[in-house]
């Protein structure tokens, strides 16, 4: 909130309005680039990254911004002046880098008009060295500059294990921070001792009795895993001599796995082998897919998912609200 104006992705059903918005030539801070002709069906394909950003007042738009995460760069910035706040391009533009970030971009590039270029500048970014007085001024921003420093340490673990830079963006993955607080949820089936946050906790249970009454036996493989953990499994098949690209086709890398956040569940039920996709043959299975959105558990890779990550019937992630 900041003068009444909340910054929030855009969603679905507010598609054919922004559209009609953009035709209607809201004044933009962004240069260099075409419209594209289906403006509706461009802005549909920034809704599941959430890489369209809106800023409103009740319900009018202040101004909205898009992001480009394959090419890290800022697409748009249109503003509405009499609805904007003086702050709003600084809190889109906040938005937007913060957005990049979490996909693990280290660096966001605009092409801007020349009379804002002034204004880009004074939010940290820069000219390229090698800029023509005469070329529409391409201005770039390092984020790891003043960022949150547990996401800095991320990405340079990401870099000290020769994790390709891209692979947040790649696999359309966020880097996942560590829980903070973490209560015990039980033993898993190899006998160790396991945690999640709290709400994912009492979820988990009340979801795992609610399997018990259709007489379906959930068991836990694994829950919460920390970022050294799944560093450590890395650097030992490194020194295994297994390749990036092997481990990568098994493993989240450190930073990205879900099981940080202390959210996502491993699971499976007698007599199925854990982590094996035969456990997507099973009646468990079947009601999970069925019934765990009701307690805020959504299966994160399902069968042929965007994030090209082989289907994990068994893996699941709390989410705050049920049915997200
Ligand atoms: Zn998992």
């Amino acid at each position: 909130m900041n003068n009444g104006i909340r910054i929030r992705p855009a969603r679905n059903a507010e598609l054919p309005t922004l559209a009609r918005l953009i035709e209607n030539q809201l004044p933009d801070m962004m240069a260099g680039r075409k419209r594209p002709n289906n403006i509706e069906g461009h802005l549909a394909s920034l809704i599941p990254d959430k890489s369209l950003i809106l800023a409103t007042r009740g319900n009018r738009l202040a101004g909205l911004t898009a992001i480009d995460l394959d090419h890290a760069r800022i697409l748009a910035c249109y503003l509405d002046p009499e609805t904007a706040s003086p702050e709003t391009p600084r809190e889109l533009f906040k938005a937007v880098e913060q957005l990049a970030l979490s996909f693990g971009i280290r660096r966001l590039e605009c092409q801007v008009k020349k009379q804002v270029s002034g204004f880009i500048q004074s939010m940290g970014y820069s000219l390229a060295a090698d800029h023509a007085e005469d070329k529409t001024p391409v201005l770039s921003k390092d984020l790891l500059e003043g960022a949150d420093p547990e996401l800095v340490a991320l990405i340079k673990l990401q870099d000290e294990l020769g994790i390709p830079a891209d692979y947040g963006v790649r696999h359309r993955m966020c880097l996942q921070t560590e829980a903070k607080t973490l209560i015990p949820v039980g033993r898993d089936i190899f006998d160790r001792d396991q945690r999640l946050v709290p709400a994912a906790a009492t979820a988990w249970t009340r979801l795992q009795t609610a399997a018990s009454g259709h007489a379906i036996e959930l068991k836990l493989v694994s829950a919460f895993r920390g970022v050294t953990y799944q560093a450590n499994l890395f650097r030992r098949k490194l020194e295994h001599g297994q390749s990036i690209d092997e481990i990568l086709a098994v493993s989240a890398p450190p930073g990205y796995s879900e099981h940080h956040s202390g959210q996502a569940i491993d699971v499976t039920t007698p007599g199925i082998k854990p982590l094996e996709q035969e456990f997507g043959e099973t009646r468990a299975y079947r009601w999970l897919r069925s019934n765990a959105g009701i307690y805020g558990f959504k299966e994160t890779y399902p069968r042929d998912n965007r994030h090209g990550i082989a289907w994990e019937p068994w893996h699941w992630r709390y989410h705050h609200r049920p049915g997200l």
